[in-house]
C-alpha cells in the first residue's frame, strides 16, 4: 500500500480506476481533457480498507492528507472553507470502481453554517443561500448521519402545503429560513440533543467516513452479492467543488445520454430543470424539460454541451451518461460514466460502435455484461407499471424473467386454469419432481424453500420461466388456500407479480412485455463464436429443450439427466414398479416396460441435435424420490401393481434414507441394481445407432456415470455398460463408436483423478454436488442460513451459483491436471449450475475445460461469458 491516499483531480487520469473508483478517475480524465470541471479530489479506495483495519477512523495521516488537499483546493478557486464572504463549498461524493447503487448518496453544499448563510447570502442572493442550507442539513441529516428524512420531508411539505405551494420555487426567502430553523430543530431533536454542526472540517470528515462506512451497509452488500462484485475493491470518496445550478433562473442541472439507453438510437437524450440542484432531475419534484429545449433556452451552452457530449462519446468509445451543472451561464460537467442501457439497446450501440468505426468486433463483446442477455430471452415488466408497483418481499432470484398471474398452490390447479386461460403462478413450499406439469403451465414459481440448485431453480431455469426461490418470509396456510406476505394475505386466484432477476415479489399484477430478439443478436453472437475457445453445450433432457438450446447456439448436450424422462405422468408408476421390484427378474421385466420410452426420448434428442455430440447421464438421484409417499398415493400404487398396502408401505419406508443426498444414488444404484444401468446403456445405444441409420448422422454416443469417488466402484460399472454396448453392436451390426466416461462431484474422485481417467474416456465436473460435498454444504438447506454468511461479510456470493475458486475450483484444476497425465485426450466439462456462471466460465477457461454446459436459455450467456474470458485471458 502506498502512502499517497489523496489525489487531486489534476494528479489523476482514467486509468487509475481501481485507486479512484470510476467517478474519481472520470473527473480527473476530464480535467485532463480541458474541460469544464469544478476541481477537487479524490481519497483513494486504499483507505476504505483502512479505515475498516484502523478501526472506522480516518488515521491523522489521512487527515492531514486530506487537509492539504483542503488547502490546494482552496487556493484554485480563491475559496476558503469556513471564509464567510468567500467560503469553499463542496459535495462529498462516493465512488467504488463501478458504479454501485446502495452507497452512501451524495452530500452537497458542505461547509455552509449559520454565519456562512448569512455573508454568503448578503453578497450572492439570500433566497439561493438558505435554499442552499436547507438541502445541505437535510443531505447530512439522511445520509451521514441516517436519521429519519421522512420528517424532513413532510415539514417541507407541511410549509409548502400551508402556502399553498406546489413547487419548491415558490418558496421565499422566508419561507426558506423558517425551514432552515425546523430543519436545524429536527435535527437536534432526532439526534437527542446534539446541535447540526457548524465547523466546516468536521462536516467533512463525518461525511467522509459515512462513505466508507456506507460500504458495509446491507444495501451494499446485497447489490454486490448479485453483481458479483467483491466487497475488497472498496470505495473511494469525492470531494468537489460545489457549483450552483440553484443559483438563478440562469442556471440548472441536467443528466443526458449520447445515446437512448432504451433503445440504443444515436443522440443525445436527455433532461434538465432549470434553477434546480443535485438530483432534482430526477427526484420528480418538478418536471424536468427534454435536453432539446436548452438549445432555444442558452443556445450557446447546448452548443459547447453537445460538443463535449461528442467528445467523450468518442473518448471512451461507448455511450456516455453524464451529469452537468450550469451556474449563471456557465456550463460544468459534474460526471461521465459508460451509461446503463437496455439488452436490446446494448446490441444496438455495440453493432453501430463497430459500424461507424470507433470499436474492433471484439472490444465490442467486452462492451456487453454476459448477464444482460438475460433480458432479450425472457419477458420482463413493463418499466412504468414497475416504478409504480411495491416491492413486498424478496427472495433468492432463481430463474429470470418477470411473471405475473394468478397464484395456486398446487400443479393439478396451476395447469387446470392455465387451461381457462389464465396466467398462473405456482406457489409451493418446495417444489418436486411431481410438480413439473404445473411448473410448465405457470408465468412463475415462487417457492418458500430451496436455494439456486434447488429443484424448482433447476427445473425453472431449464423451462426459461421465472423462479423466486427460497423466501422464508411467506407463510402458506395451512389448507393451502392461501398465503401472508408483508402483512398481507393472499388467497387462491389472487394476483400477484415475480421478478426472477431480482428475486423481488410483488402483490399485485404488473403488466409484462414479451422478449423481442432482433438481428443484431445473430451478428453480435458470432463475433463471441468467433472470439471464443471453450464450446458451449447445454443441459437438456427432451426433444424440446434441446431444439430450444440449438436454436441459442448450443453445440451439443452436456448433460441429459435421465431421471427427468421418468417423472411424466405415464412413465412414473413404471419406474415405481421397477423400484419394488423384489428379484431381478421382476426388476428386468419392469424396465423393459421402460426402454422404449427412454429410447425413443433419446431418438428425439439425436434427431434435434443432428451431429452435436450428447452426454447422458445414467440413473442418478436416490430411489426414494420416485415414490409416492402419501397413503392415498401408497394405496393407488399397490392396487395397480396387485400388491397390498402394507407390502408397499413397508417397501418405501425401507427406502427411506436419513441422509439420501450422501444416501444410495448414482453409480451406487448401478452396483446394486446393474440391470438398470444395463437397460439405460441399451436405450441410448440403440437410439443412437437407429438415428444413425435414419438420418445419416455421424452419433458418438458419450455415456456418463454419476458419484463415482473410486476407481474400482467406477471400473466396475464402465464394464457393465461396455459389455452392453458392445452386446448392442453385435446385435445391430453396427460399427458405432461411443465413450465412457464419469462425473467429477466427489472430491475422493478429484483427488485420485489420475486413477479414474485409467477407467473414464471423459470428465464432467458436476460442481452441485462437488460444492455441496467440498463445504459440506446441503445445496437444499444451505439457503436457509447462508443469508447469515453475507450479513456477516463471511461470504460474498453463493458458492452454488458462483464457483468458489478457491477452494472447490482447485479440485477441479488438480483434477483436469491429473486426468490428463493419464490421458492425454480427456474430454472436460462442466455441467453443474456454474456451467452458466461468467465469472465460472472464465475460471472454466484459465483451467483448460474443452466446454461449459448450461440450461438452454443460458447458452448465449455462456457463449458471451467464453467470448470474453478468451479476449481478456489472452
Ligand atoms: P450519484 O452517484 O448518485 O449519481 P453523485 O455524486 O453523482 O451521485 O451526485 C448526486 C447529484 O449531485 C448529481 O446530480 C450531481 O450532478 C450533483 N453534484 C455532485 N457534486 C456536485 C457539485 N460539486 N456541484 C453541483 N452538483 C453536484
Ligand atoms: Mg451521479
Ligand atoms: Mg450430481
Amino acid at each position: 500500500m502506498s502512502n499517497k491516499y489523496v489525489y487531486m483531480f489534476t494528479e489523476a487520469d482514467k486509468s487509475m480506476k481501481d485507486l479512484l473508483g470510476g467517478k474519481g478517475a472520470n473527473l480527473a480524465e476530464m480535467t485532463k481533457l480541458g474541460l469544464p470541471i469544478p476541481q477537487g479530489f479524490t481519497v483513494s479506495t486504499e483507505v476504505c480498507t483502512k479505515y475498516y483495519e484502523d478501526g472506522e477512523t480516518l488515521t491523522d495521516e489521512v487527515v492531514s492528507q486530506i487537509d492539504e488537499a483542503i488547502i490546494k483546493l482552496e487556493k484554485i478557486n480563491d475559496k476558503k472553507l469556513g471564509d464567510l464572504e468567500n467560503p469553499l463549498l463542496v459535495s462529498v461524493r462516493s465512488g467504488a470502481k463501478v458504479s454501485m447503487p446502495g452507497m452512501m448518496d451524495t452530500v452537497l453544499n458542505l461547509g455552509m453554517n449559520d454565519a456562512v448563510v448569512e455573508e454568503f447570502g448578503a453578497k450572492t442572493g439570500m433566497r439561493f443561500a438558505l435554499d442552499s442550507y436547507r438541502r445541505f442539513i437535510q443531505m447530512f441529516a439522511d445520509v451521514v448521519k441516517g436519521l429519519r428524512k421522512q420528517r424532513f420531508e413532510r415539514a417541507l411539505d407541511d410549509i409548502k402545503e400551508a402556502k399553498g405551494y406546489d413547487n419548491d420555487l415558490q418558496l421565499t426567502e422566508e419561507d426558506l429560513r423558517e425551514v432552515v430553523k425546523i430543519f436545524k430543530e429536527l435535527y437536534l431533536d432526532e439526534t437527542g440533543g446534539i446541535p447540526f454542526p457548524q465547523d466546516p472540517r468536521e462536516q467533512l470528515y463525518e461525511a467522509i467516513k459515512a462513505v466508507f462506512g456506507s460500504w458495509n451497509n446491507e444495501r451494499a452488500i446485497i447489490y454486490r452479492r448479485m453483481n458479483d462484485i467483491p466487497g475488497s475493491i472498496g470505495t473511494a470518496v469525492n470531494v468537489q467543488t460545489m457549483v450552483y445550478g440553484n443559483l438563478n433562473d440562469n442556471s440548472g442541472t441536467g443528466v443526458a445520454f449520447t445515446r437512448n439507453p432504451s433503445t440504443g438510437e444515436k443522440g443525445i437524450y436527455g433532461e434538465y430543470l432549470l434553477n434546480a440542484q443535485g438530483e432534482d432531475v430526477v427526484a420528480g419534484i418538478r418536471t424536468p424539460q427534454p435536453i432539446t429545449t436548452l438549445q432555444e433556452a442558452m443556445p450557446e451552452v447546448y452548443n459547447q454541451f453537445i460538443e463535449i457530449a461528442n467528445r467523450l462519446e468518442n473518448h471512451y468509445k461507448d455511450m456516455q451518461d453524464m451529469e452537468f451543472t450550469i451556474e449563471n451561464g456557465k456550463l460544468y460537467f459534474l460526471q461521465t460514466r459508460n451509461g446503463k442501457r437496455t439488452a436490446p439497446a446494448a446490441l444496438q450501440i455495440a453493432v453501430d460502435l463497430v459500424d461507424e468505426g470507433l470499436l474492433t468486433e471484439e472490444e465490442a463483446l467486452l462492451k456487453v455484461e454476459p448477464k444482460n442477455l438475460d433480458q432479450l430471452l425472457h419477458p420482463s415488466f413493463d418499466k412504468e407499471a414497475l416504478a409504480a408497483a411495491k416491492i413486498r418481499g424478496n427472495a433468492l432470484p432463481a430463474s429470470p424473467g418477470a411473471a405475473a398471474g394468478r397464484v395456486y398452490f398446487n400443479a393439478a390447479d396451476a395447469a387446470a386454469h392455465k387451461e381457462m386461460g389464465e396466467r398462473v403462478i405456482l406457489v409451493r413450499l418446495e417444489t418436486s419432481p411431481e410438480d413439473i406439469e404445473g411448473m410448465a403451465a405457470a408465468q412463475g414459481i415462487l417457492t418458500v424453500r430451496g436455494g439456486m440448485t434447488s429443484h424448482a431453480a433447476v427445473v425453472a431455469r431449464g423451462m426459461g420461466t421465472c423462479c423466486v426461490s427460497g423466501c422464508g418470509d411467506l407463510k402458506i396456510a395451512d389448507d393451502e388456500k392461501s398465503f401472508t406476505l408483508d402483512g398481507e394475505t393472499v388467497n387462491e386466484g389472487d394476483y400477484i407479480s415475480l421478478d426472477g432477476s431480482t428475486g423481488n415479489i410483488y402483490l399485485e399484477d404488473i403488466k409484462t412485455v414479451e422478449a423481442k430478439i432482433s438481428g443484431n443478436f445473430g451478428k453480435f453472437m458470432a463475433w463471441a463464436d468467433k472470439a471464443r475457445t471453450l464450446k458451449v453445450r447445454t443441459n437438456a433432457d427432451n426433444p424440446r429443450d434441446v431444439a430450444n438450446a440449438v436454436k441459442f447456439g448450443a453445440e451439443g448436450v452436456g448433460l441429459c439427466r435421465t431421471e427427468h424422462m421418468f417423472f411424466e405422468e405415464d412413465r412414473i408408476p413404471k419406474i415405481r414398479k421397477m423400484i419394488v421390484s423384489k428379484t431381478v427378474e421382476e426388476r428386468e421385466a419392469a424396465l423393459a416396460e421402460l426402454i422404449p420410452f427412454q429410447k425413443s426420448d433419446f431418438k428425439g434428442m439425436y434427431v434435434e441435435l443432428e451431429e452435436r455430440p450428447m452426454t447422458v447421464r445414467l440413473l442418478d438421484p436416490p430411489l426414494h424420490e420416485f415414490l409416492p409417499h402419501e397413503d392415498e398415493d401408497i394405496k393407488s400404487l399397490a392396487s395397480e401393481m396387485g400388491i397390498s398396502f402394507d407390502e408397499l408401505k413397508a417397501t418405501v419406508e425401507e427406502l427411506h434414507e436419513f441422509n439420501p443426498m450422501l444416501g444410495h444414488r448414482g453409480l451406487r444404484l448401478a452396483i446394486t441394481y446393474p440391470e438398470i444401468a444395463k437397460m439405460q446403456a441399451r436405450a441410448i445405444m440403440e437410439a443412437a445407432i437407429e438415428v444413425k441409420a435414419e438420418k445419416g448422422f455421424n452419433i458418438k454416443p458419450e455415456i456418463m456415470i454419476p458419484l463415482a469417488g473410486a476407481q474400482k466402484e467406477l471400473a466396475y460399472v464402465v464394464d457393465i455398460v461396455k459389455e452392453t454396448c458392445e452386446l448392442v453392436k453385435k446385435e445391430k451390426g453396427s460399427d458405432i463408436e461411443y465413450l465412457v466416461g464419469t462425473m467429477i462431484e466427489i472430491p475422493r474422485a478429484a483427488l485420485t483423478a489420475d486413477k479414474i481417467a485409467e477407467v473414464a474416456q471423459f470428465f464432467s465436473f458436476g460442481t452441485n454436488d462437488l460444492t455441496q460435498m467440498t463445504f459440506g454444504f446441503s445445496r437444499d438447506d444451505a439457503g436457509g442460513f447462508l443469508g447469515d454468511y453475507y450479513k456477516k461479510g463471511i461470504f460474498e456470493s453463493d458458492p452454488f451459483a458462483r464457483l468458489d475458486q478457491e477452494g472447490v475450483g482447485q479440485l477441479v484444476r488438480m483434477a483436469c491436471e491429473k486426468g490428463r497425465t493419464t490421458r492425454g485426450d480427456l474430454k472436460l466439462g462442466i455441467c453443474g449450475e456454474h456451467g452458466g456462471d461468467p465469472s465460472s466460465i472464465d475460471f472454466c477457461h484459465r483451467v483448460g475445460l474443452d466446454y461449459v454446459s448450461c440450461s438452454p436459455f443460458r447458452v448465449p450467456i455462456a457463449r458471451l461469458a467464453a467470448a470474453h474470458a478468451a479476449i481478456l485471458n489472452r
